[in-house]
């Protein structure tokens, strides 16, 4: 397999293709971070790594628990080779205690527990500032096809959240809520893509209450690639023992 040309270079992630697949992409984990929609920038040494093998890891081990994704292999310190899908312009959020935007938008402390989870959609426009959509209009944009699809998209949301809890429970981590995002391949099948990395979850240590996640970043709290290493790590020894 070859990387070949580059096709497209979003804030996290440069995507290339790949000379002998058509069905294939190559992502580059860069070392950049940004908030707030691109305002607040920063470059972190070894953010690339951090992320590319958080993500592989946890790709991997939901495909041993049955989520399909895009992830094919990892195949280098910030590269992985991926199916090449047709990206669902929503960002699914799920949230099992309450922070962020939703604790702000309701006034209710963050950190408050929810009885069960929450599956939310945002629209994928950058121009827009990814806002709040409902099924209806996820339906009028021709986000998805149909409701059905919307069902498919919070069911198998709910099933990673269950496997993703688990495992960072395991490891000493508390998932407060996290961002997926979908694809279609050339099937029609939704595969789960994009990243799961501490830029797109809240991950708080359950013994200490530290943020170990881009919170850190969004509010100058300090020390973000030392807890984004600390998350790998913890992921690699869950990894090693669990083979
Ligand atoms: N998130 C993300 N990308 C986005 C917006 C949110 O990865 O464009 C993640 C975010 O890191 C958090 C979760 O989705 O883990 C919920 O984010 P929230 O809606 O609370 O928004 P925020 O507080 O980040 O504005």
């Amino acid at each position: 397999m070859v990387k070949s040309e580059q096709l497209y270079e979003g804030k996290a992630k440069k995507i290339y293709s790949v000379s002998s697949s058509d069905d294939l992409v190559w992502v580059e984990f860069k070392n950049s971070l940004t908030a707030f929609n691109g305002e607040k920038k920063a470059e972190m040494i070894n953010k690339g790594r951090f992320n590319c093998h958080i993500t592989s890891i946890l790709f991997k081990w939901l495909e041993k628990k049955g989520i399909n994704s895009h992830f094919h292999e990892r195949v280098s310190d910030i590269e992985m080779v991926c199916q090449k899908v047709k990206i669902i312009p929503l960002e699914v959020v799920v949230r099992n205690i309450l922070a962020g935007s939703t604790a702000k938008k309701f006034r209710i402390e963050e950190g408050s527990p929810l009885e069960q989870p929450l599956v939310e959609f945002y629209y994928k426009d950058d121009s827009l500032g990814d806002p709040f959509i409902s099924d209806e209009q996820a339906i009028m944009l021709k986000a998805v096809n149909n409701v059905e699809q919307l069902s498919v998209l919070k069911q198998k949301a709910l099933e990673v959240n269950i496997i993703l809890k688990k495992i960072f429970e395991d490891i000493g981590i508390d998932l407060i809520d996290f961002k997926l995002e979908f694809g279609l391949d050339s099937k029609g099948e939704i595969l789960l893509a994009d990243e799961i990395t501490p830029d797109t979850c809240r991950l708080w240590d359950k013994k200490t209450g530290e943020r170990m996640d881009k919170d850190r970043f969004r509010r100058d709290m300090g020390q973000v690639m030392e807890f984004y290493e600390d998350v790998f790590q913890r992921l690699k020894t869950f990894e090693e023992k669990n083979k």
